[in-house]
This record gives structure tokens, sequence and C-alpha cells, in this order.
């Protein structure tokens, strides 16, 4: 017998490929690919060192992954996607040679205050309707002038925005958005970003100089109501195994709480994965799982380190065949839309009990 426990399978022949598309959606902006929170749940050094010759910097949300980054050896370009969160840090960020945003007065104050052995190069993040972080549009010109000012930034300072509803391919705020970035930008000399994912697949306009691309990087779509894949393909699939199989009777309930009943015999296959993993707990009766070739529907309550199915009277499964939670063949957009839970989260709540196997 040789069960294999909960595992993501992570490909590099994925990544790469998509790179690609992403290149050629884009084909005269460069990349910031974005490799924050472990890239997605990837595993951040796979991915930056698999990557690290197709794209031309990598975006990070804290100082802690871009010095981790540092330490294994990738010596890309890397921006520190929220900018800094204490004036302590800038002379490492400056001696590692990484790259910073700037979004508020306390920022700015910071670089201007501090004493630094070499230049930072900053991109200045504006407010173009996230009304999240940046500066408003109305204070472009007095940061943007203040930062040239600045003897610890370098003179090639970047523009940067990030859109709020760029998935939403009807409504005319990304356009907004877009104006507004272009407009302030206008007469600045500087390379200006404001696409993520949303913006590479669906606004062409909003390419820029810099793309910032994160979730197609690893083959999953921003929108879920998407019905084509866009050419890209799954980077992560997530597997376990079948643990049991065992007859039940019709009229029996399972697991916790007794939440389903068979109205039939059957057979239940166990699956060992479950909330300890980071599969979602609260789930509907019915999310199919992918086993030899066939959807089969989860029923009865997700546990901590188990689920279980119904695998159905012809069942000719085995314990330890595998069990596919999403990948290839079952896209984590269908689970989404089913389970009512973002893509972004499902792939970014893996727990780091769940195995990984690079391919
Ligand atoms: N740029 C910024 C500033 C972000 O915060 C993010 C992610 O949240 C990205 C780019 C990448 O976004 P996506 O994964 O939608 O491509």
């Amino acid at each position: 017998m040789m069960v294999k426990p909960a595992t993501v399978k992570i490909s590099s022949v994925a990544l790469k490929h998509n790179i690609q598309v992403i290149r050629q959606k884009a084909p005269h902006s460069k990349i910031i690919a974005v490799v924050k929170a472990n890239a997605y749940g990837h595993g951040v050094l796979f991915v930056a060192s698999a990557v690290e010759k197709l794209v031309d910097c990598f975006g990070v949300a804290r100082l802690e992954e871009a010095l981790s980054l540092r330490s294994q050896g990738i010596t890309k370009p890397i921006l520190l996607l929220e900018g800094f969160f204490s004036e302590q840090y800038l002379p490492i960020i400056a001696v590692n040679n990484i790259q910073t945003v700037v979004h508020n007065k306390e920022q700015l104050l910071a670089l201007q205050q501090a004493e630094l052995p070499n230049k930072i190069k900053v991109w200045l993040k504006i407010d173009t309707g996230m009304h999240r972080l940046g500066v408003a549009l109305e204070q472009v010109d007095e940061f943007y002038q203040q930062l040239q000012n600045c003897p610890n930034v370098e003179s090639d300072i970047g523009f940067i925005s990030h859109f709020s509803r760029a998935d939403e391919t009807d409504c005319d705020y990304t356009q907004k958005q877009l104006e507004a970035f272009l407009q302030v930008t206008k007469d600045k000399k500087g390379e200006r970003s404001i696409a993520a994912s949303g913006g590479i697949l669906f606004w062409e306009n909003a390419h820029l100089d810099w793309i910032r691309p994160g979730i197609i990087m690893y083959g999953v779509l921003p929108d879920n109501s998407a019905t084509h894949t866009q050419g890209l393909i799954p980077v992560m699939t997530l597997t376990s195994s079948l643990i049991a199989i065992r007859d039940h009777k019709k009229g029996e309930p399972v697991g916790y709480g007794g939440i389903w009943i068979s109205d039939k015999n059957t057979k239940i296959g166990v699956v060992a994965i479950g909330y300890g993993d980071g599969y979602p707990r609260n789930i509907p009766t019915g999310t199919p799982v992918y086993i030899n070739g066939r959807f089969v529907p989860i029923v009865g309550r997700v546990s901590m380190d188990m689920l279980t199915v119904d695998l159905g009277t012809e069942s000719e499964e085995k314990v330890g065949d595998e069990v596919i939670l999403w990948g290839k063949e079952l896209p984590i957009e269908e689970l989404s839309k089913i389970t009512g839970i973002l893509t972004y989260e499902l792939i970014t709540k893996l727990t780091p009990r769940v195995l990984t196997e690079y391919i």
C-alpha cells in the first residue's frame, strides 16, 4: 500500500508557458512578476528561480519577502509594492538594491531624512480610484517634485497605480482610472505601470511600460466568469489520496453533524485532506473532486484531516488512488464559483502541512 498525503504539484513548464502568454499579450511592456505571499502559495524560491530569466523585476508586499529572495541569490530588481513600513529599514533596502513604492507623506519624509549608502529607486503610487493606497491626484506634482529633489532617490522615478475593477469588462471605471493616471503623469518623465492580471487580459491600452502579473502567471484567471482559459495553464495541482473505501448503507449519515444522509447503498471514499491543509470547510455538498477520470461529489462535512466523497456502488477505486482537488482537470475557477471563495484565497490559504512536489 502506498498512500500519498495532501500534495501540491507545481509545474515549472506551466509557469514558463504562462510568462510566454503574458509576453504575447503585452509585447511592449516589461514584467514585474508578483511573487508575494509565497508566490501565491506556489513556493517563492522555486517560482522566482524558474522565471528569473524571463521577467524584468519581482514584486513583493513585505521587506522580508524581498530579503529572502536576495538571500537565495536572486539578483533581479525587486519592488516593494506597498513600500517600506519603517524608516529603520531604508539602509537595508538601499544596500540590497530593493526598489520601493512611496504612497504617503510619512514615507517621503523618511526618505528625505535618511542617511543612506546609495540611492533607492522609487515608484510614486498614485490613487486613481482604488482609494486604498496612493497619493491623491492633486498631490502628485508636489510629491514628484519632492522626490526629484531628494538626494536619496534615483532620478528615474516611476509612476504606479492599481485598478479596482479591471476584471469587469463592461464597466467604464477602469477606463476612468487609466485616463486619470495618464493625465496626471502626462508631462512627467518616468515609466508607468497600472495593469495587473485583469488589466493585462482585458485592457490592452493599459499595458504601458510595465505590467504586474500575479494570478495569471500561476495560470488562474482573475475573473471567475471568464469562459475560456486565455491560453494559460494552471501551475498548481492540489492532490491527495483515498485512505479508505467503505460500504455505506442507505439512510445512514456521514461525518460530523450527520449533515448528509445517503439515499442509496453506496461506497464512500475517505480522502486525506481537510481544512487543516487549507481546503475550505464551508463548501456545499456535491462540490466535485476528480478521481480516475471522473468527477465525484464531496458529501458530509469537511473535517480537519479528511473529507468524504460518494464513489457510487460501481466504483472500482482502490485505497491509494490519487484525488485531484483542483488543477487542470478541475479548474480552480469552477471551485471558486461553487464555493464562493476567491481563487486568490484558495491558493494562498494552503497550510505548510501540504507537501510540495516541483515538476
Ligand atoms: N500589483 C499590485 C500593487 C498588487 O497589489 C497586486 C496583487 O494584489 C498585483 C499587482 C497582482 O495582481 P493580480 O494577481 O491580480 O495580477
